[in-house]
């Protein structure tokens, strides 16, 4: 295998696998995405490597790049911010590579909306409460199928995690409002997950738009709403005495 499409993970340098850092660490060419990678993790490289930011470079020329370095027996390492299946556009580079006959490997990364979480300390899926993650975003210049409208994943009410819709802030919380969200629902943003200089905002529908505009909040921030964030819920089931499964038998004392 000569190219490697690796997960950076959300900005803490110890947050990529240890799979990615071994590749990062061999490859002879490395091409990251510059405007979300931290720069620390090309710390990694060896001497020597050659380093690419892709955040200037057409998909022709990292393709280009990828070849090259395939003809001449070399190991790229093409560097995705979080997961690369999540908004990565990697996609039209395996495809590119599929036509060329270049082989590829797909090495997970910690996607952002799971570094929200953590810095959220907040678990998206309690009992009861929302049982389903919507990882999804506001339209922009990359349009969204009419099914997938903010306005009507809101009907679900479940818990929804919005990447790259921050600077529309106003018409997110307004199409979630229209879409069935009660507009006391909890927000929190959380801008730049794992990072040194990460922020939280918190609010709900109706006041975060002011809070976060107060605060500055700028674009690498990850939108979070539901009633998961601030809630009384039912214990998992999971760890109930009562509750028996593969690993543990219910215990019978426990039973009512
Ligand atoms: N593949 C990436 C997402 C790339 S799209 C992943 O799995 O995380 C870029 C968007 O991701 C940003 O607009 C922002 O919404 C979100 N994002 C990326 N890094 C983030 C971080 N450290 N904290 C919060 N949001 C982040």
């Amino acid at each position: 295998m000569q190219v490697y499409f690796v997960g950076a993970g959300p900005g803490d340098p110890e947050l990529i696998t240890v799979k990615g850092q071994r590749l990062l660490s061999r490859a002879d060419v490395i091409i990251y995405a510059g405007s979300l990678v931290n720069p620390a993790l090309l710390s990694l490289a060896q001497s020597g490597a050659a380093i690419y930011n892709s955040a200037s470079m057409t998909l022709d020329e990292v393709i280009a790049v990828m070849k090259k370095a395939v003809a001449e027996g070399k190991t790229v390492v093409r560097l995705h911010t979080g997961d690369p299946s999540i908004y990565g556009a990697i996609q039209e580079q395996m495809d590119a590579l599929d036509k060329s006959g270049i082989q590829y490997e797909v090495i997970p990364g910690v996607s952002s909306f799971l570094a929200t979480a953590a810095a959220l300390k907040r678990e998206y899926t309690l009992p009861e409460i929302s049982q389903t993650v919507i990882i999804t975003r506001m339209e922009g210049r990359t349009p969204v199928p009419e099914k997938e409208k903010l306005q009507s994943l809101a009907s679900h009410e479940a818990t929804m995690c919005i990447f790259l819709s921050v600077h529309m802030l106003d018409s997110v919380m307004q199409e979630l409002i229209d879409g069935g969200y009660s507009p006391d629902t909890p927000v929190a943003i959380v801008q730049k997950a794992s990072w040194p200089e990460q922020k939280i905002f918190r609010g709900t529908l109706n006041t975060i738009g002011k809070i976060a505009l107060d605060g500055g909040v700028d674009r690498t921030a990850m939108i979070v709403v539901g009633k998961v964030l601030d809630t009384e819920y039912a214990l998992s089931r999971l760890y109930a005495p009562e509750f028996g499964h593969l690993f543990r038998p219910a215990r019978e004392d426990s039973k009512q």
